[in-house]
């Protein structure tokens, strides 16, 4: 598949090997290893592998390899690899590439499990982080120092859906030599420009919208090749946190309608924006391709659209926004983003709960916020519904 070609295509026919049956769709290789034609090929492939042999699972293997061949094209990154989970991708990516006595600079407004990688494992390892307001470039900047070998954030902050601007924090990361390792789970690997804006090392929870049918856990890695084979096959392999074949092909099934998927959704969230503006029983929604975000400038910049996540403020609080979510009859309540059935999320009680709530008010987790994924289920139904569920709460 030539390089030429343009991102649906690339989707839909990136990365396939068939079989000697030519089958049409992909296969699964479900298989842990490899058979060798003889001792000597066996001894060949364990001292140099080329990139289409294997020889076992955990180190590669020919569907993962179709999955992140075709994520690679999509991301415009020249390698990636595949892992168990979102977090697999995240903690791999981080302890692959720093050591003891190093320093990271890293937003405050993170995913529950991010936070608890860099607050409570790496600084165990002797990893120094220090936490900033990630929307705030003068915080960057006085945080970063000589010494620092990687910056981690979150480009679209999950439940708030804060923006860090990419291309600043590249600026001041690389005039040091560090590292921009970001996790872009809220952008989507659809709207993302990240490689191209500076980002050395992108990483997603494929369990969101590459899947984006609620069915399997996975993430990603992308970067260089250097990078990829360099330091995080080794990491990877020797560390256990490889993705089974049969979740690249769910994954890779997922690619081929994403663009359609996460196209959808986002235009549901942006009518489901413009159908709550100054709604009276709402203290405010927030999604960052309306023009009422106070970054909109930044994110049409940056991302073009806004992603597949909106979030409302109920001015009735907890109460409110129980009643609210009770009401909800197409909307689902679970904690899932990213998937083809619209979910609602309550962060304060469930994604956010263990957070002391001094520090959920300081990053804007009210009790009335509700976080809301789009799916592609008809955008006037969704709209209904939340309108109806509003009137309730
Ligand atoms: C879900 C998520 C993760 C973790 O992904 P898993 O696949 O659940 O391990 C990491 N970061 C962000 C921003 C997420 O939304």
């Amino acid at each position: 598949m030539t390089d030429t070609r343009n991102t649906r295509t690339k989707l839909v026919h990136g990365g396939t090997r068939r079989s000697q049956y030519n089958e049409v769709s992909e296969a699964i290789f479900l298989t842990q290893g490899f058979v060798y034609d003889s001792a000597e090929a066996a001894e060949a492939r364990f001292l140099e592998s080329g990139p289409d042999e294997f020889i076992y699972a955990r180190y590669g293997n020919p569907t993962v390899a179709m999955f992140e061949e075709r994520i690679a094209a999509l991301e415009g990154s020249e390698d990636a690899f595949a892992t168990a989970s979102g977090m697999a991708a995240v903690s791999g990516a981080l302890m692959a590439m720093l050591s003891a006595g190093e320093h990271v600079v890293a937003a405050r407004a993170l995913f529950g499990s991010c936070l608890y990688v860099l607050e409570e494992i790496l600084t165990r390892y002797g990893v120094e982080v220090t936490f900033v307001d990630g929307t705030d470039l003068d915080q960057w900047r006085s945080a970063i120092r000589n010494d620092t070998k990687a910056v981690f954030f979150e480009t679209i902050a999950n439940p708030t859906l804060e923006v860090v601007d990419i291309e600043g924090v590249a600026g001041l990361a690389h005039a040091v030599g560090a590292q921009v390792v970001v996790d872009n789970v809220f952008a989507t690997p659809v709207f993302s420009r990240a490689i191209a804006q500076g980002a050395d090392v992108v990483v997603y929870s494929a369990t969101k919208h590459i899947d984006g049918q609620g069915r399997a856990l996975g993430g990603v890695i992308l970067g260089t090749r250097e990078f990829i084979r360099g330091t995080i096959e080794p990491y990877m392999k020797h560390t256990g946190g490889s993705m089974s074949p049969f979740t690249a092909w769910v994954m890779l099934k997922g690619l081929e309608t994403i663009d359609l998927r996460v196209r959808a959704q986002a235009a549901s969230a942006l009518a489901l924006t413009d159908a709550l503006q100054g709604h009276a029983k709402l203290k405010r929604v927030i999604y960052p391709g309306h023009s009422s975000h106070a970054q909109h400038e930044l994110v049409a910049r940056q991302m073009g659209k806004g992603g597949t996540v909106l979030s409302l403020d109920l001015a009735g609080g907890k109460a409110a926004a129980f009643r609210f979510l009770n009401a909800l009859e197409i909307v689902l309540i679970s904690n899932n983003l990213g998937d083809a059935k619209s979910i609602a999320t309550h962060p304060a009680t469930t994604t956010h709960q263990r957070l002391p709530d001094d520090q959920k008010s300081d990053l804007g987790i009210t009790p009335g916020l509700i976080r809301l994924s789009a799916g592609i289920e008809d955008t006037d139904d969704l709209v209904d519904d939340v309108l109806q569920a509003l009137a309730a709460a």
